[in-house]
């Protein structure tokens, strides 16, 4: 008989929770954050929640499909044994394939596992994982799209300062790239000299380009340039980290701990940034933080801040949560930003509590 953390059943549920405004960015535009919610829970009466997505509603149903095979497998299963269900998982998927919806579906139910162990430790993650810091410094992602005109996106990114943000981030990635630099000044003029500016270019360069765009940019202080080039291209991207002035950030499009060590191997990036559906979940995220630190190299969560703030918390050499409210809707418990920060409070485990009605809602 089924005891203690061991796991009984895992749900997984299809959203879409639409946004106000679709987003554009250089790699596609977005309509909807459709959405596999997953609940993980035990024989005691625990409750695990995590959440990926994918671009397209099919791709999403095969994620749910995913996670529910997956599921099936972890039932049975202790859910504080997360190194032993991880093991059991990757291999089940080895001959599919381990990367792309197959790591996120690995993603959500470990990173579920973790809100349970949270919880039956009676600590909040980021205390269970190290406890580095209680507060994490977040910028803001949710504006500052391609669709914007000049004197659109300078009012947002005011607004934004207005909201309490001291960082924030914009696109780049236009066909004229003359158009990229006059937005990314017209932003830098509005927000003033005091105020972190992230500038992400979503893979759309090549090595020339980035050099030039980099040059070109030179002048607006840029806390980073993100992603500039195809993900893969780890030989431009080592050739392009010492050659530009500005620091260097990718890492969110790959996958596992082994293709963060290629980056940190050739110092190909400043700030790596590991995506926690990308990595695996909490097991590895916290795995290739940890080899980022061994190489001197500073991490910065991507996306799914309700989760990743804590392990931004846990890990000494994390910097700056991204701010994105995609999944504020479906929480009875918004994520605060406070002077800049968001506060990981004290509730056991994740500290997430779930709105079934905006769940119900936005049930395909
Ligand atoms: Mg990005």
């Amino acid at each position: 008989m089924a005891s203690g953390t061991t796991i009984t059943d895992v749900t997984t549920t299809f959203l879409s929770i639409p946004l106000e405004r679709p987003l554009v960015t250089a790699a596609f535009p977005i309509p909807a954050i459709d959405t596999a919610l997953v609940q993980v829970r035990t024989a005691d009466g625990h409750e695990g929640v995590a959440w990926s997505f994918a671009f397209g509603r099919g791709r999403v149903a095969s994620l749910v499909r995913l996670i529910d095979d997956l599921g099936e497998l972890a039932v049975g299963a202790d859910a504080v044994a997360t190194e032993a269900l991880w093991a059991r998982l990757s291999k089940a998927v080895e001959f599919a394939g381990r990367r792309g919806l197959a790591a996120a579906a690995i993603s959500t139910i470990d990173t579920a596992c973790w809100d349970i162990t949270g919880q039956a430790a009676g600590l909040p993650v980021h205390r269970l994982l190290g406890g580095f810091r209680d507060r994490v410094e977040t910028y803001a992602s949710q504006g500052l799209w391609l669709d914007r005109g000049r004197d659109d996106l300078a009012a947002e990114a005011q607004s934004l300062v207005g909201q309490g943000f001291r960082a924030v981030k914009m696109r780049a990635g236009l066909p004229d790239p003359a158009e990229d630099v006059a937005r990314v000044r017209a932003v830098r003029e509005a927000i003033g000299p005091d105020v972190a500016l992230m500038v992400d270019a979503n893979q759309a360069w090549d090595l020339k380009q980035t050099l030039r765009m980099a040059r070109d940019l030179a002048e607006f202080d840029l806390f980073w340039l993100e992603e500039p080039m195809p993900h893969g291209h780890v030989d431009d991207y080592a050739a392009a980290a010492p050659a530009i002035e500005m620091p260097l950030c990718t890492g969110e499009s790959n996958y596992y701990a082994d293709e963060l060590l290629a980056l940190a191997r050739r110092r190909a990036a400043d700030y790596v940034m590991p995506d926690l559906m990308r990595m695996g979940g909490v097991t590895e995220w916290m795995k290739a933080a940890r080899m980022c630190e061994v190489f001197g190299l500073r991490v910065t969560p991507h996306l799914f801040m309700e989760h990743s703030a804590h392990l931004a918390g846990a890990a000494p050499n994390a910097v700056w949560q991204e701010y994105q409210p995609w999944w504020q809707p479906i929480l009875e418990t918004p994520v605060q930003v406070v002077d800049g920060c968001i506060a990981l409070g004290d509730e056991p485990g994740f500290g997430l509590r779930l709105s079934a009605s905006a769940v119900a809602e936005y049930r395909l």
